[in-house]
């Protein structure tokens, strides 16, 4: 496969297994790629039916389905949810089939999806099922009714805070502190799970107010704590925005890189994302001048 081409702006699809998954973890940054014009899908594997504690089934993926959509509009991108059921998925076949097609059709840049070991089975089998199709996107025997991809897309995997078998390691971290207000907003639209099934399963210390003034608040404190940068998110910081604005991002974004793609050098992390290249040729431009 050959490198992507440098000059036409990135295209960017994050694939998670549930209606929401990207928004927390990437969220910031489609905002931030689509108002730099790049294209950006975020994909559900599951259609999430079974994520309530009072609602299930169709009306449940109906409900998650348009809370996506939504959120999608908030943040200007394109939201996709497939219809394999809730706590279902598996790294079959045919899930990925359908995910090769849904690849080489959106031709992405870069693809974002979960690390491969997570406490939840579908987040965990969502990662399997990208990595399944990281090569497979180039082989024309496999799917052949879809043209195969000529470019190898970078990979990366979204922020967590699992420790084994490996922690996750900060290839990229992204300021978001401008676009914060709308990643909550975002968030927000997801009505049925911030509001009314997390804090009710109880696994992730989310508590919200009976009053539902109050809640965008409580919400915006809880996602606010999973972009903390820390120490390694924070040298990433400072090397690529300066010292200056480094030390005083409050909320970013990070990335880990996937070996089964295209590599995410220097080169590609300012291709793909073009906000951390202005920042950095601000900070060059005031070396220039301040030298
Ligand atoms: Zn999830």
């Amino acid at each position: 496969m050959k490198q992507s081409d440098t000059k036409s702006l990135p295209r960017i699809l994050a694939i998670g297994a549930h209606p929401d998954d990207c928004d927390i973890k990437a969220g910031g940054c489609a905002i931030l790629w689509a108002q730099a014009g790049c294209a950006v899908r975020f994909v559900s594997m599951t259609n999430g039916d079974a994520g309530h504690h009072e609602m299930s089934g169709p009306e449940l993926a109906a409900r998650r389905k348009a809370e996506a959509e939504a959120a999608g509009r908030v943040a200007g991108i394109e939201y996709q949810v497939l219809d394999n059921q809730d706590g279902q998925l598996v790294p079959g076949l045919e899930q990925r089939w359908e995910l090769i097609r849904l690849i080489r059709a959106f031709r992405p840049d870069l693809i974002l999806t979960h690390r491969p070991n997570d406490y939840h089975p579908d987040h965990r089998y969502a990662s399997q099922v990208v990595q399944d199709c990281s090569y497979l996107i180039g082989v024309p025997n496999i799917c052949p009714d879809s043209p195969r991809l000529e470019t190898a897309p970078v990979m990366a995997y979204f922020w967590d805070e699992f420790k084994k078998p490996i922690p996750f390691k900060t290839d990229v971290a992204v300021d978001i502190d401008s676009v914060m207000d709308r990643k909550i907003r975002m968030l927000d639209c997801h009505a049925s799970q911030f509001y009314e099934w997390l804090p009710w399963i109880d696994r992730h210390g989310i508590r919200m107010p009976e009053e539902p003034s109050l809640r965008l608040e409580v919400l915006a404190d809880f996602i606010r704590q999973f972009n903390r940068p820390d120490e390694e998110s924070r040298d990433f910081l400072k090397r690529y925005y300066g010292d200056a604005r480094g030390v005083a991002v409050i909320s970013a974004e990070c990335f880990e890189a996937c070996e089964y793609g295209a590599p995410l050098d220097g080169a590609a992390i300012r291709r793909l994302f073009p906000f951390i290249g202005n920042s950095l040729r601000e900070t060059n431009n005031a070396a220039r001048v301040l030298g």
